[in-house]
């Protein structure tokens, strides 16, 4: 069957912005903020860090493992990516993506990449979220919008943010493989900045992807290259992108087996670790460092297990996390899951970035790129997602389930009652809705979500 040409509004028709070359107060800037005080600032704040986690000893009367030394140099690797993101105009070209588009490639042709869903689970998890959604909401946004939208679109409206500043993009690139707002918001963000932007049109899997999706895909990443390489000024090299796309590769699969230590009876690791350190496989994968990282916290957890260090003492309950953190409150979650002996072992949120690892083929990028980001969980039918669910209930052992009710993620919550009964019916587990959503703290209620989750608890007693 021959692939239906990609129509033709997936490539919106505002000129890239003349380059006009390197603006040489940019590159100062860039050099001075970043290269010479920026980055051995963070590199000097991590090794205070690393010294201040490694002097933490566990209390006896503490439930928790102390936090993981590595999410030092994950908060580091972070901070220089924003900040080197901040000085980037007028240096390097900027591409705002989803975080289910096929990066590989702009990665490839240098550009600093910008997740806007990242930088706003950020502001989310440092309590910055509620105000700058209200900016959005304010100039006519409604709150029913996703809450990384609205984190985003009050950025861009109010400069508010907790990375300094954001870079204005070259470009934007947005993959409909997660939902659908994103194509609309980032329609917005292309009329409002006046930047070219690509879509990336995925067809919704009720079945593994057919060849004629697959092609479909690829042609619509084949005609986004000549873009991007305008936009970069220029060419892609095959062997830069190959290299790029084994990084992406070995960084998926170390994430895999760092989320598989979860396994281990009692589990070295909480889903409260795999949010937290999440950041370089969704912003930062295709790079070296990232499978650095990844080698050396696989490395630290394996000592945990050789030193019998487990995440929650006394676990009890090994339970699966569905749908997005709650990154307002994972303290408080985590401590509330701890006193019941309920250790949150598995995420299916974290997990994304990994169980797509075995199907890449770093020898054949555009075919990789196109079957693998055909394949998220989101784009995958309800009845997938709960195939998915009871694999990983059997694999990791499971007491129960947290369906985190998402008021923000519809994609993602769409189905939750169904998967709920039938993870009841079928597995004999404990199951609870909690509802909340992922960055907008008004809609949570602590009392409500204390009453659910003591109910779950003696669901699972
Ligand atoms: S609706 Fe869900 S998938 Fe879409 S941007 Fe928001 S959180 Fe992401």
């Amino acid at each position: 069957m021959n692939p239906p040409p990609p129509p033709p509004s997936q490539i919106s028709n505002i000129e890239p912005r003349k380059s006009g070359g390197l603006s040489l107060i940019s590159v100062a800037s860039y050099v001075f903020n970043y290269q010479l005080v920026g980055k051995p600032f963070l590199a000097y704040q991590r090794h205070q860090d690393e010294r201040k986690l490694k002097a933490l000893k566990q209390k006896p009367q503490q439930l928790l493992a102390p936090p993981l030394v590595r999410t030092a140099r994950m908060k580091e690797m972070m901070s220089r990516h924003y900040l080197q993101a901040r000085y980037a105009n007028g240096v390097r070209k900027v591409a705002w993506v989803t975080s289910g588009a096929p990066v590989e490639i702009l990665q490839a042709l240098g550009f600093v990449l910008i997740y806007p869903e990242n930088h706003a689970a950020l502001c989310g998890a440092r309590k910055k979220a509620e105000e700058i959604c209200t900016e959005a909401e304010n100039a006519g946004y409604s709150r029913d919008l996703c809450s990384y939208a609205r984190t985003d679109l009050g950025t861009l409206l109010s400069g508010k943010t907790i990375v300094g500043r954001l870079p204005r993009p070259d470009l934007l690139l947005c993959c409909n493989n997660i939902c659908q707002t994103v194509h609309l918001w980032y329609r917005v963000l292309a009329s409002r900045m006046k930047v070219p932007l690509v879509l990336i049109d995925t067809p919704f899997l009720y079945e593994p992807a057919q060849p004629h999706q697959i092609e479909f895909v690829k042609r619509q990443i084949e005609e986004m290259i000549p873009v991007a390489e305008r936009v970069a000024g220029k060419s892609l090299s095959m062997a830069r992108l190959k290299e790029v796309a084994r990084y992406s590769k070995d960084a998926a699969e170390l994430w895999l087996e760092i989320l598989n230590r979860g396994r281990q009876k009692p589990s070295p690791i909480t889903a409260f670790d795999g949010f937290t350190n999440m950041g370089p496989i969704v912003d930062l994968r295709g790079e070296a460092e990232t499978v650095e990282f990844y080698r050396s916290l696989l490395e630290e957890i394996d000592e945990r297990i050789a030193a019998g260090i487990p995440a929650v003492k006394g676990e009890k309950y090994r339970v699966l996390w569905d749908n997005l953190p709650i990154w307002y409150r994972m303290g408080w979650l985590s401590k509330t899951l701890g006193k019941q002996g309920i250790n949150l072992v598995a995420s299916d949120y974290t997990y994304a970035w990994g169980e797509l690892a075995p199907m890449m083929d770093v020898e054949k990028p555009l075919d990789t790129a196109a079957r693998v980001y055909l394949h998220p969980i989101l784009n995958r039918s309800t009845g997938d997602k709960l195939r998915s669910m009871k694999r990983m209930v059997k694999d990791f052992d499971l007491h129960g389930v947290i369906l985190h009710s998402d008021r923000s993620c519809k994609p993602y919550s769409l189905g939750q009652i169904d998967q709920r009964d039938r993870l009841t019916k079928d597995l004999g587990l404990a199951a609870v809705l909690l509802e909340a959503d992922h960055n907008d703290p008004r809609a949570f209620s602590e009392e409500q979500a204390l009453g659910r989750i003591e109910a779950f608890a003696e669901m699972l007693h």
